[in-house]
């Protein structure tokens, strides 16, 4: 499911590409009008006044955020625009131009779309292909309604060439960083945990892969004593707070340490070497120790608990699991020998 802070990035990049491109729209079509009735073509003048009033128009549905409708009609618009002004000035005059970034429009559109359709963009294209090449088959062989000057003719295609580029780099720009900010946003989801936001297992997995200098590393596995009783007195939502708690203790309490959760009520930290082994296990019981000292208050109420602590440091060509598992058997000494204490 779609979470309500993406569909509000969303609806600002859409609002803002389609805004951006109505004002050029709207811009190009001022600018068109002026230059027809200079020359005398009003026709096309009647035309373009159609089109800016048709622009003007499609603000409010933009404001309304009918951003498919707003594009639908932007199709219908630049097809027919390009289709008789095309008919009346001849090829070389670049209207056909406009049906390129009218290609780049419907998969842009389409894609932000609900309920996507990749047969509308493609039927977009076919459909734009097909007018393209009738109009310069069209022009090919029969007189065009006026017949333009040659500067009128490079002005028109320069400004199309313009206008289109212009389009084309709007679109494929938004989209790009939009879906560069959502592949950065899946990535760091699918690396944490959705509870406790700190790493998961397969975030865990994965840096301890990569790690170099491992012998510079100590791996920690810390567990909270007892934490069935805390679900069945307190109720699983409260579970899930102290979960949520702990995780924030572990990761504020270590700042460049790796604080993963490794399932249920467990949390491995890759610990950075605080001097000698001694030393580490010092500076990892002092976690236990600030955890036994911790207030949880949840509902008004008090809850203390207690975590037990496996440490191991990396031995040469070791590998990932079996160093977990060895800081796994010093968690579970410490579990039967009393709880409530760091085991190396
Ligand atoms: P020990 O001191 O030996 O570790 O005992 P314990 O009760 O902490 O451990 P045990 O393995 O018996 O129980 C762990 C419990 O953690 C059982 C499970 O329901 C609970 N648990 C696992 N994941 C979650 C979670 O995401 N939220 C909550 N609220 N509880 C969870
Ligand atoms: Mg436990
Ligand atoms: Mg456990």
């Amino acid at each position: 499911m779609q979470d309500i802070e993406e569909k509000r990035v969303q609806d600002a990049v859409i609002k803002k590409t389609c805004l951006s491109s109505n004002t050029l729209y709207l811009a190009t079509h001022i600018a068109y009008l002026i230059f027809f009735l200079f020359l005398h073509l009003y026709i096309l003048v009647y035309i373009n006044i159609g089109s800016v009033i048709f622009y003007l128009i499609q603000y409010f549905v933009i404001k309304n955020k009918k951003y498919g409708i707003y594009a639908r009609l932007c199709g219908v618009e630049i097809v027919s625009y390009m289709f008789v002004a095309t008919l009346l000035c001849g090829f070389k005059a670049g209207f056909h131009l406009c049906i390129i970034g009218l290609c780049i429009i419907a998969f842009y559109t389409s894609y932000f779309n609900k309920k996507r359709k990749a047969i509308l963009p493609l039927g977009w294209s076919v459909m734009s292909a097909i007018i393209y090449l009738f109009l310069y088959f069209y022009c090919r062989f029969n007189e065009t309604y006026y017949i333009l000057d040659s500067w009128a003719e490079i002005t028109l295609f320069v400004v199309h060439s313009l206008v289109v580029f212009s389009v084309i780099t709007v679109y494929l720009n938004t989209f790009t960083s939009y879906a560069l900010k959502l592949e950065e946003k899946i990535k760091k989801e699918s690396r944490t945990d959705t509870l406790t936001k700190v790493y998961n297992r397969h975030a865990l997995y994965d840096y301890l892969l990569t790690l170099e200098n491992k012998d510079e590393y100590n791996l920690v596995i810390l567990d909270i004593d007892d934490f069935k009783k805390i679900n069945d007195t307190y109720g699983h939502i409260c579970g899930d707070f102290i979960l949520k708690e702990v995780a924030r203790l572990s990761d504020n309490y270590s700042d460049d340490d790796f604080v993963s959760r490794y399932g249920g009520e467990e949390f491995v930290i890759i610990l950075k070497s605080r001097g000698d082994f001694e030393s580490s296990i010092k500076y990892v019981d002092g976690l236990r120790e600030l955890i036994q000292n911790h207030e949880f208050i949840y509902d008004n109420k008090e809850i203390h608990l207690t975590i037990t602590i496996g440490i191991a440091r990396y031995i040469k060509d070791i590998s990932i699991d079996d160093w977990i598992n060895t800081a796994d058997m010093k968690l579970y000494e410490g579990k039967n020998s009393g709880k409530n204490k760091t085991v190396s």
